[in-house]
C-alpha cells in the first residue's frame, strides 16, 4: 500500500485490536475514544496531506521497490535539494499541528530510514539482523506504518554515574530464546502516540551505559501493537470532550503518553535487529546518523511551535493595545530569538550537511543538536513570556456556552478591546492557555524538558560530539604568545 489516506490510517488502528487502558478501563476501539479519537483525527489529518494535490509532490515521492508515490520521510535524502525538500515535508505536518504533536509519525520514519540505509552495520556480526532492518524498512515503508517507541527503563533508584539502574523485574530484558523469536519481559517508557499508532519499537538511547558487553537488557527490536502481552497504560487524558472554542489544543492534539507493559511477549526472529550487543547498540545513533536525522526532524517541529507561540504573543499583545510598552517588545523580541535560532539551526544543518559513509545526506549534527538542547529551556521561557504578557486576561474567558447565554451582552461589552471583538479575544486566550496554562500545555512544556532526554543526558550527548580541540588550540596558542614565565 502506498501513501495511506487518514481513512486508511484508521481503518488500520481499528484492524488491529490493541491492549490499551485509560482510566481503569479497557479501550475497545481508540478511534471512537472521547479521549482519544481527537489525536487520532489530527495524525489522519497529516495522512491526508500526502493527497492534497497542491502538496502531494513535497509530501510523497517516488518508491524504490513499487514506484508509487511512497511518504517522504521514508527516502533517505541523496542531495541538498533532497534534504530541504525533506524538511519542507516534515515543516507541512508540524505546521498542522502547530508542533502540538511531536511524535507525528515522521520522527520514527527518519530514524528507520537512517537504519535501513546502514542496514549492515546492524549486521556485521550476526548477518540476519542486517536483512531484518532492511526486510523491516522496506515493509514501513510500503505500508506508511505509524510507529512510537519506547526507550527507557523504568528504574527504582537512580545511579550518580548517569548509567541506567537496570533491574530484573523492572526493566525491559530478553527471559529466553525460542525457534520463534526471543520473549522479553518488562516494563519501557513512554510511549508517546501509542495507542495511536500501528507498531512499536523498542531500543535504548542514545549514550545508555549497560554495565556489561553482553547484556539482556540490550535490544532492539519491533513488533504489532496488538503483540499478545503487550499492555499499554495511559495517562489521563487531557481532551476532555470541550469543544474547538473552549480548548482549542486539547481537543485537537492528545497524542497521549503510556507505559508498555510486556508480559512474556514473542518477539518473532525476523523483527529482531540487535541482540545483547551493548556496543553496537550505544553506537548506532552515532555510527547511522540517526541522531542527526531525528534531530532535524524535531528541529522542523521547534520552528512551527515557536512560530505558534510567537504568533500569539503578537496578537496577544494587539489584543490588549500593549505592543509598544518597552518590556512587551522586550519579551517579544526574546520569542522572534528562539524562533529565528530554531530556523537558522535547521537551515545550517542542511547546508553543512554531508554524504554519509551510507550514502545519505546527513544534515550536520551539532546544528540538530542544538535545537533539541536549546528548546528544552527555550520553550519553558517562551511559556513563561506567554504568561506575563497576559496575566489575568488568561482567566477572562467565558466558554462558548457563555456566550450562548443571558450575560452575552455583557461580555460583549466589557471584554472588547480597542482592536478585538470579546469573541475574538476570548478566543485567542483560551488558545494561549491551552500553551501556557491548561494541562494540556503543561504537559508541551514537560514534553520539551525531557522528550530527548533528561538535560544531564543532552548536555553528555552534546559535548560527545563537539570538536573541543581547535577552541582550546587558540587559548593555548594565545597563551603561548603571551611570552612571560
Ligand atoms: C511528555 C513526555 C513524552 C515522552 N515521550 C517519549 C517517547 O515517546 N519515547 C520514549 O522512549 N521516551 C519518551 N519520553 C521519556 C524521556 O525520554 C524521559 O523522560 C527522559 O529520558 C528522562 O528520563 P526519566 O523520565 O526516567 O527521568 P529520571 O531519570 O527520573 O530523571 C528525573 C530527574 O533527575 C535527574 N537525574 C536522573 N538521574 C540522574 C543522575 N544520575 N545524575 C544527575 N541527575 C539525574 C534528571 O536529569 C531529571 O531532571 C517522554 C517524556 C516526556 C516527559
Amino acid at each position: 500500500m502506498p501513501a495511506r489516506t487518514g481513512r486508511q490510517y484508521i481503518e488500520g488502528l481499528r484492524a488491529q485490536e490493541r491492549e490499551v487502558w485509560l482510566g481503569g478501563e479497557r479501550v475497545r476501539d481508540v478511534t471512537t475514544h472521547p479521549g482519544l479519537a481527537g489525536g487520532v483525527k489530527a495524525i489522519a489529518s497529516l495522512y491526508d496531506l500526502q493527497h492534497d494535490p497542491k502538496l502531494k509532490k513535497v509530501m510523497t515521492c517516488k518508491s524504490p521497490t513499487s514506484g508509487e508515490p511512497v511518504g517522504r520521510s521514508f527516502a533517505n535524502p541523496k542531495t541538498r535539494d533532497e534534504l530541504e525538500a525533506r524538511t519542507q515535508m516534515m515543516l507541512n505536518w508540524a505546521r498542522t499541528t502547530n508542533g502540538m504533536m511531536g511524535r507525528s509519525p515522521d520522527f520514527m520514519n527518519v530514524t528507520f530510514a537512517a537504519w535501513g540505509a546502514a542496514a549492515d552495520f546492524f549486521g556485521e556480526k550476526r548477518p540476519e539482523f542486517g536483512d531484518n532492518m532492511r526486510r523491516y524498512v522496506e515493509h514501513l515503508r510500503e505500508n506508511d506504518v505509524c510507529l512510537t517507541h519506547a526507550l527507557i527503563n523504568l528504574q527504582r533508584s537512580r545511579n550518580v554515574s548517569g548509567m541506567f539502574n537496570l533491574q530484573e523485574g523492572t526493566a525491559l530484558e530478553v527471559k529466553k530464546e525460542t525457534s520463534a523469536g526471543v520473549v522479553v519481559h518488562g516494563a519501557r517508557i513512554l510511549a508517546t502516540l501509542g495507542p495511536l499508532s500501528d507498531e512499536i519499537a523498542v531500543y535504548s538511547p542514545r549514550l545508555a551505559r549497560h554495565s556489561d558487553d553482553h547484556s539482556p537488557f540490550a535490544m532492539s527490536f519491533s513488533i504489532d501493537c496488538g503483540t499478545p502481552g503487550l499492555k499499554f497504560l495511559c495517562r489521563d487524558t487531557f481532551d476532555l470532550g470541550r469543544s474547538h472554542f473552549d480548548a482549542p489544543l486539547a481537543s485537537r492534539f492528545e497524542e497521549m503518553d503510556c507505559i508498555v507493559f510486556f508480559d512474556n511477549v514473542l518477539v518473532p526472529w525476523e523483527r529482531v535487529f540487535l541482540l545483547y550487543d551493548v556496543d553496537r547498540l550505544n553506537a548506532v545513533p552515532h555510527v547511522t546518523h540517526s541522531t542527526a536525522h531525528s534531530a532535524h526532524q524535531g528541529a522542523a517541529k521547534n520552528l512551527a511551535k515557536c512560530e505558534f507561540v510567537l504568533g500569539i504573543a503578537l496578537l496577544m499583545s494587539e489584543a490588549l493595545g500593549n505592543g509598544h510598552l518597552p518590556h512587551t517588545e522586550e519579551r517579544i523580541g526574546e520569542l522572534m530569538l528562539y524562533t529565528e535560532l530554531m530556523r537558522s539551526c535547521l537551515r545550517a544543518a542542511e547546508a553543512d550537511a554531508e554524504l554519509d559513509r551510507w550514502g545519505v545526506m546527513a544534515p550536520a549534527i551539532l546544528p540538530s543538536e542544538s535545537t533539541r538542547n536549546l528548546m528544552m529551556t527555550c520553550y519553558p521561557r517562551m511559556v513563561e513570556i506567554l504568561q506575563l504578557l497576559g496575566s489575568s486576561s488568561f482567566l477572562l474567558t467565558p466558554s462558548e456556552k457563555d456566550f450562548a447565554g443571558p450575560l452575552r451582552p455583557q461580555i460583549e461589552q466589557y471584554l472588547a478591546t480597542d482592536k478585538m471583538s470579546a469573541a475574538e479575544r476570548v478566543k485567542l486566550f483560551r488558545l494561549a492557555w491551552d500553551v501556557a496554562g491548561s494541562a494540556f500545555g503543561s504537559r508541551q512544556e514537560l514534553y520539551e524538558r525531557f522528550f530527548a532526554s533528561d538535560p544531564l543526558t543532552r548536555a553528555r550527548a552534546m559535548a560527545a560530539v563537539y570538536p573541543k580541540g581547535p577552541v582550546m588550540e587558540r587559548v593555548l596558542d594565545f597563551l603561548g604568545k603571551s611570552g612571560d614565565a
